[in-house]
């Protein structure tokens, strides 16, 4: 399998393409919060839908197989996207064109901006590294924004460490 494709914000997608993401959304879609943490899903049972949902939100969220109502026969899809820059990014694409019911729930997200101040001022990592997407990754407890550059430093020099000891 390839590997997967990383969020690009800047595809731009058409307004008849908006449309179709908040129509989606609108009929299938969730939006909220959970723990603090953004949840921005969809489950379907037609998984190119799901594909060009991704697609047009430049590669948001993963796509993986679930089980739904046992008594579905068809196999059921699920995309999902829990970090706070895909889902401001999603948001931004459809929020005019949603309810006033979804728009509420898609300010509880809008409200976790904060945290992303310092990508939103193009910021840098301690090392001098650029925090620009493809570069970040967020840490899976803390959910703090990480260089993926000095992340992967320190997994090298780490397992550097351990085949040292292990020699020794
Ligand atoms: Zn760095």
């Amino acid at each position: 399998m390839p590997p997967p494709k990383p969020f690009n914000p800047d595809y731009d997608p058409t307004d008849l393409e908006r449309g179709w993401l908040a129509g989606f959304f609108e009929g299938e879609g969730y939006l909220g919060l959970t723990q603090n943490r953004p949840r921005v899903a969809i489950n379907n049972t037609d998984l190119s839908l799901l594909e060009r949902l991704k697609r047009l939100t430049g590669n948001c969220g993963t796509i993986r197989p679930t089980k739904g109502n046992k008594l579905s026969v068809k196999q059921l899809w699920h995309w999902q996207t829990n970090s706070i820059a895909e889902a401001h990014h999603v948001i931004n694409l459809i929020y005019d064109l949603l309810s006033a019911r979804r728009q509420a729930k898609a300010d509880e997200i809008r409200m976790l901006k904060p945290r992303r101040a310092k990508l939103e001022r193009g910021g840098k990592c301690i090392n001098g590294h650029d925090l620009v997407p493809g570069n970040i990754e967020e840490h899976p407890k803390s959910h703090s924004i990480q260089c993926r550059i000095c992340v992967n430093t320190r997994r090298r020099a780490r397992r550097a460490e351990k085949n040292l000891t292990s020699v020794a």
